[in-house]
């Protein structure tokens, strides 16, 4: 895609410093980190949405996200946590239209904020669950 940002960096036409690269994924830091080592990964391949992806690259991505959390906790970097996050769409907050996986260092105090307010739940609402549940399941 001519006007995507991550493809850029994946061409190498905008400057990223990688942690990762193959011909499916590629893993690199973000430039507005929440702290030391938040690292994007990215399809290689342009997909804006995570429902475009493949089987076989989401597999990929989350098991590559799971090695870079590892390797974040054994590199020294300050990390007491880490978040795993992907913004699907722009009302959910995706900024670049390129598929991609936070993997986000996390400290004590630091700027990110993870927020919402849960709905109360009871016993009454188990009919309306197993609804909710069987529209998703017939559709996988
Ligand atoms: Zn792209």
């Amino acid at each position: 895609m001519e006007n995507c940002s991550f493809c850029k960096v994946i061409s190498g036409k905008y400057r990223a410093s990688f942690s990762y690269r193959d011909d499916t994924l590629a893993a690199f830091l973000d430039i507005h980190p929440v702290n030391e080592g938040h690292m994007l990964i990215v399809p290689v391949k342009h997909v804006e949405r995570i429902s475009q992806l493949d089987q076989e690259t989401a597999r990929l991505m989350f098991g590559l996200a799971a090695r870079i959390a590892g390797a974040v906790y054994r590199s020294g970097l300050p990390c007491e946590g880490i978040n795993l996050m992907l913004s699907d769409g722009e009302v959910a907050g995706q900024e670049v239209p390129h598929c991609h996986l936070h993997v986000v260092p996390r400290l004590r105090g630091d700027s990110m904020v993870i927020k919402h307010n849960c709905s109360e739940w009871s016993e009454d609402h188990r009919a309306r669950f197993d609804e909710v549940a069987a529209l998703i399941s017939k559709r996988l």
